[in-house]
């Protein structure tokens, strides 16, 4: 009889777990389901580019189908678990509710972004986590100048031409950095916008940038950005965001209509509905073999886990990064083959060797095994490595192409906010329906 693993999440973990799976075991020695929600893997570390418009966003996702070989795919919402019975509850993309029995079971749903109960951070920042809020992200800088370019009262345009991040980790720094550079180039194209200029403006509530790379690189990193006049406050908090303003700790107001978070992550809200134990930030509690305490046949990984992180002894969990999740995907993928026969169960074992912070502009800072690198170098190792990285011959010949398009032609400007959100046959063209970003609430444009 087939054993029958099922994996609930297919981003970087889970991704990897399949295809590692697919590598390790015969075909007639178990089936494969991989649940996901969309049909295809997000490559995060791209999302800047597709934001920045230097990526087509198609090119920054990996379809899962082409990429897994007889991985059954379910395209399916997981809403819960019941370990005790073996089954995974899931709600189908025709809306009915169904129980998928496993052998084996594989947490990796990954994480959301860890919002604070500041008032008005709901209502009006922007995420920076998925591809439908990067397209947003840039349609709004796009409207913001539009907007801007339109407007007579200096004081007024420059609030439209404020930008604000709060949360200087990897999505924060390079998110910034890639769409400040984008709207740079196109400011050129507005007039009154370009004679003004732009603030960008960096908060972090720590004293520095960029905890996960060495101090003299976050340092080079943060000399450069101030460079492009990008201004960087560190150890500053969020106080409170409207529709017109932000509010930083010890009361200074910054007239924005662009509030950007991207101030860390917390587990999947789903993760507390699957019966597994969790640990006080909310992610499910592994041992170092990525085995589910107390769960036998339940493993869990990535930013959804707390797996004890090798570099640190196991006294602390994992960092939530791709490196880590693919690389424990695949460790999963062979702990599980062993469990059912093929190999032995093994600890995750991996320490960091590299990390990449792509800013933009020729500009990145770099550590690989342990030698620190900057500038243009930087970037060509950081363009190097997700060439390389990111899974599909097709998709980085894709990549490669965008790259140098971008390099010879530039960006492209159009603001294309409706595509996917057609208006019903009928519907009165003068209705006014043009996606506006929450944080930019639907305001009448000032005539010139
Ligand atoms: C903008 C940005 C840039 C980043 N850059 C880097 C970088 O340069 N280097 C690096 O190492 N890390 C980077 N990271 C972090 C990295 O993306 C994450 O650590 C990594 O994706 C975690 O992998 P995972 O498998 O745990 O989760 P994910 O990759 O998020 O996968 C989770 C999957 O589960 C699916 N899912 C979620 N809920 C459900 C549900 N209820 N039902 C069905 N499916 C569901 C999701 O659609 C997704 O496919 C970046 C993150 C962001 C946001």
């Amino acid at each position: 009889m087939a054993w029958h693993v099922v994996i609930a999440g297919g981003g970087f973990g889970g991704f990897y777990a399949a295809r590692t799976l697919e590598k390790v075991l015969p075909p007639q020695a178990a089936r494969i389901t991989l649940v996901n929600d969309v049909n295809f893997m997000l490559y995060t570390p791209l999302l800047p580019g597709a934001a920045a418009g230097t990526l087509e966003p198609r090119h920054v996702v990996v379809p899962l189908r082409e990429e897994l070989k007889r991985t059954h795919l379910r395209l399916g919402t997981v809403l819960g678990a019941a370990p005790q019975d073996n089954t995974l509850e899931v709600r189908t993309l025709k809306g009915t509710v169904e129980e998928l029995s496993y052998d084996h079971l594989i947490v990796a749903l990954g994480s959301v972004s860890r919002t604070l109960p500041i008032p008005g951070l709901a209502e009006h920042g922007i995420g920076f986590k998925s591809l439908p809020e990067a397209i947003e992200l840039r349609n709004h800088v796009l409207r913001t100048l539009e907007v801007a370019e339109t407007l007579e009262d200096p004081a007024e345009r420059k609030m439209w031409l404020t930008y604000v991040f709060v949360g200087a980790g990897y999505a924060g720094l390079e998110g910034l950095a890639e769409l400040q550079d984008f709207a740079a180039e196109v400011i050129e194209l507005y007039p009154r916008c370009r004679t003004q200029g732009m603030r960008w403006i960096l908060v972090e509530a720590r004293d520095r940038i960029m905890p996960e790379i060495p101090e003299p690189l976050a340092d080079f990193a943060t000399r450069e950005l101030r460079g492009r006049g990008i201004a960087i406050r560190t150890g500053t908090t969020l106080d409170a965001v409207t529709a017109d303003e932000v509010t930083l700790k010890g009361g200074e107001v910054i007239p924005t209509k662009t509030l950007v978070w991207t101030a860390g992550v917390k587990p999947h809200p789903v993760i507390a509905r699957l019966g597994l134990p969790l640990d006080r930030q909310g992610r499910i509690e592994v041992d170092a073999t990525l085995r589910v305490d107390g769960h036998e046949n339940v493993w869990a990984l990535g930013d959804a886990a707390a797996v004890p992180d090798p570099a640190k002894k196991g006294k602390s969990a994992s960092p939530p990064t791709a490196q880590h999740a693919l690389r424990q995907g695949k460790r999963a993928g062979k702990n599980v083959a062993a469990s059912i026969g093929s190999g032995k169960v093994k600890p995750f074992t991996f320490k960091t060797k590299g990390v990449f912070v792509d800013m933009g502009q020729g500009q990145a800072v770099a550590t690989t095994l342990g030698i620190r690198w900057r500038g243009v170098p930087a970037w060509w190792l950081a363009r190097s490595y997700h060439l390389a990285a990111l899974p599909g011959t097709k998709r980085k010949w894709r990549l490669l192409v965008d790259w140098n398009i971008q390099l010879i032609f530039g960006r492209d400007t159009s603001e294309l906010g409706g595509l996917g959100r057609a208006p019903g046959l009928g519907a009165d063209p003068t209705a006014g329906d043009t996606p506006v970003a929450e944080a930019a609430p639907r305001e009448p444009v000032a005539p010139s």
